[in-house]
């Protein structure tokens, strides 16, 4: 019997809920988890919020898979089995997949709680090992549009600065994130600054969040109507003379065709439809002008709408025009959701580049790649998440690998993905408890939280971060790496990593933005921002030259407004549901459901009604209701509250029990799938007190 170990255990380790990505040291005593105690993080000093203190329950938790599991062709229920016999089967039904049907019947879905170097694994397997390019990862279910935006102007998609810079600005303007609950120690950084240092805050959003009520001016445009107000602003600037010509004159090319664009966008078009005053405009538009230095942070309030690229684009536009850019304290800072979804894609777990968004159409790139991987890589970009499920439905895509990914409950359109899963050939989910997602597996593959593995993961300002193994690995669970590894193996790719720093040290050598990353560089509490040259030289701050285009130039990407499809607007759905995070919990809370003391706070969803429409309705605190859309339905309690308006209404998304995404559709961003989320119709029916 294993003798207990009593010695008490110091460990390094980044938090794994959220895109700020706090440092601390967590205590243990084999594997009981006696304490976490925040030293000095780089990106959180000495705070965290009560999901990194308290939420690591589910490291223990009976819920936890300990072993490989096989769906049994006869009884069609799971046993437990062996990694031999799994990987057996896997190997079999791979080699057979492949040569029936070719490289492109497989996709792999990597995840944004994984480490840097699983991601990268992940899309090594699928290109070298397998041949295709249908890699990508559940940031495109939140981020990818932000990406997009800022692709398109500025030429890299991550946050401008540092999280010190955000608390550095005279004019921080929040868009669609309830920041306080979904990067709780960054708004505790802006809640600071604006009572100590006079910083100014607006926030724009459907609901009243505790940010919006501290805000010094709040804006509540109608649904899906961002680009319109963003656009209105920009244009009253450049009638007022106020943009910075000097500045776009040297650094931004395209301003003729954005000026002509935003001609359309009169204070009288964006009041109409945004039902933001004139006046509340002109003061954003002065506030913005006579602000030194201004961020625009955003996050899944814009990018999960149809046309999420376009208003991530349009908050680029508006800092170009007036000249927020290349200065400390200015600049773009799309808030990233989960704790790696910058590293997951910044690790080439996307369908058209690999590590550092090298394109995999460029055959240079391909060339390097293959000459390190001895291989011929495939060419076409590859399918997105989204594109993966309708090629399934279509019966050309045969195999799907899931690493820490429950699509069932994230995806839009719940219903549609459970009849995808339900008809692929091959299914293997790689988890670290039995997901919604792994009840149709054919293979479950048990793996490892964050405490339990070495690695790096990447934060919201790009920062990369090493976190360390607290506990061996619990049962015959093993690090996602490792797996992936076997996997790779089995199908002849002759890998011999020993240690996720030599993944990392293949990664700095294929990769410019990574040249210079190494555990080294990364040991205890140091952390590097990326781009990171040769010579270790990181930076906290992007643009400080010019802008990564060939002529050094960013540019004007000219968007319009799209008016939301009939479909939403019409019929018997006629109110708009919003949906978001809950302080407390994490996705759907597989995780943080876990922890007794948190699950205690919010035991169930719920969604929050306006006054108005509760006496419309006679509804109370706890009244039960049903909630359809045209895709499916969920009961839920009432809670009353004035933080949201008239017809809208607000269910968070941190349920198993009864999710969001049974009543969210199969509308996506026209630029990158991501899932429209935040354009729901429903319709509310009473049905009793609680
Ligand atoms: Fe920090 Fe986010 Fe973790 Fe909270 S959830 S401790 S804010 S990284």
């Amino acid at each position: 019997a294993a003798v207990r170990d009593l010695r008490n255990k110091r460990t390094k380790t980044v938090c794994t809920y959220c895109g700020v990505g706090c440092s601390f040291d967590v205590w243990t005593q084999g594997r009981h988890i006696l304490k976490i105690e925040p030293a000095d993080g780089p990106a959180n000093g000495i705070s965290t919020c009560v999901k990194g203190k308290f939420s690591w329950d589910f490291v223990n938790s009976k819920e936890r898979i300990r072993h490989p599991m096989i769906r049994d062709e006869k009884t069609n229920e799971f046993r437990k089995t062996t990694w031999k016999e799994a990987l057996d089967l896997i190997e079999q039904r791979f080699k057979q997949i492949k040569q029936n049907h070719g490289p492109d019947a497989f996709a792999f879905i990597a995840s944004s709680k994984c480490t840097n170097e699983e991601s990268y694994l992940m899309q090594k397997l699928a290109r070298q090992v397998i041949g295709t390019n249908n890699i990508d990862n559940c940031s495109r279910y939140c981020q990818t549009p932000a990406t997009m935006g800022l692709n398109r102007t500025v030429g890299y998609g991550g946050d401008s600065g540092s999280i010190a810079d955000i608390e550095q600005a005279e004019l921080v303007i929040i868009v669609g994130s309830n920041t306080c609950e979904s990067h709780p120690v960054l708004a505790t950084r802006i809640k600071r600054s604006q009572k100590h240092r006079g910083q100014k805050v607006i926030v724009a959003d459907l609901r009243r969040h505790e940010m919006a009520e501290r805000a010094d001016l709040f804006l509540h445009p109608q649904p899906s109507t961002d680009p319109i107000w963003l656009n209105a602003v920009a244009n009253y600037i450049l009638q007022q003379g106020w943009h910075k010509q000097e500045f776009i004159d040297r650094w931004v090319d395209n301003f003729d065709a954005q000026r002509e664009s935003l001609a359309q966008y009169t204070l009288e078009f964006a009041e109409e439809r945004t039902g933001i005053s004139r006046d509340t405009l002109i003061q954003v538009a002065n506030w913005i002008a006579q602000s030194k230095t201004v961020c625009i942070l955003w996050a899944m309030g814009v990018t999960q709408h149809c046309g999420g690229s376009d208003t991530s684009t349009a908050i680029s536009n508006l800092l170009l025009l007036t000249g927020n850019y290349m200065r400390p304290a200015t600049g773009a800072y799309p808030l990233r959701g989960h704790n790696n979804v910058q590293g997951a894609s910044d690790f080439g777990s996307i369908p058209n580049v690999y590590s550092g968004y090298q394109k995999v159409a460029d055959e240079k790139v391909r060339a390097k790649f293959e000459a390190a991987w001895q291989c011929t890589l495939p060419v076409q970009d590859g399918l997105d998440n989204h594109e993966m499920i309708r090629a399934i439905h279509e019966g050309t895509l045969k195999c799907l690998y899931l690493k820490g990914e429950d699509t069932i409950t994230s995806d839009a359109n719940a219903n549609d993905v459970a009849v995808a899963l339900k008809q692929v050939d091959f299914l293997i989910v790689q988890d670290i408890s039995l997901s919604e997602t792994a009840k149709f597996a054919h293979v479950v593959l048990p793996a490892s939280p964050s405490l339990e593995k070495e690695g790096t993961f990447t934060n919201t300002e790009r920062r990369i971060q090493r976190l360390y193994r607290a506990m061996k690995p619990l049962g015959f669970s093993k690090p996602d790496w490792e797996i992936i590894q076997l996997i790779a193996n089995r199908m002849g790719g002759k890998w011999k990593y020993k240690h996720p720093s030599e993944v990392m040290d293949e990664v700095a050598a294929l990769t410019p933005l990574f040249a210079g990353v190494s555990y080294e560089r990364l040991e205890g509490y140091k952390s590097l921002q990326w781009p990171v040259a040769r010579d270790g030289t990181d930076s906290p701050y992007l643009f400080k030259d010019g802008f990564p285009f060939p002529d050094g130039k960013a540019r004007f990407h000219p968007v319009n407004w799209v008016e939301p499809s009939e479909e939403q607007r019409n019929g018997e759905f006629t109110l708009h549901l919003n949906n978001g995070r809950l302080l407390e919990h994490f996705e759907q809370g597989a995780m943080t459901y876990q922890s007794e003391g948190i699950r205690a706070l919010t035991p169930t969803n719920f969604v929050e009604v306006s006054p108005e429409l509760a006496a419309e309705h006679g509804l109370s605190d706890g009244t039960m209701v049903e909630l359809r859309s045209p895709y499916g339905k969920a009961k839920v309690p009432v809670v009353v509250t004035s933080r949201v308006q008239g017809r809208e209404l607000y269910m968070p998304l941190n349920s198993i029990d009864q999710p969001v995404n049974r009543l969210t559709g199969p509308h996506v961003d026209r630029a990158t799938h991501t899932p429209a989320y935040k354009e729901i119709a429903v319709s509310l029916t009473k049905l009793g007190e609680q």
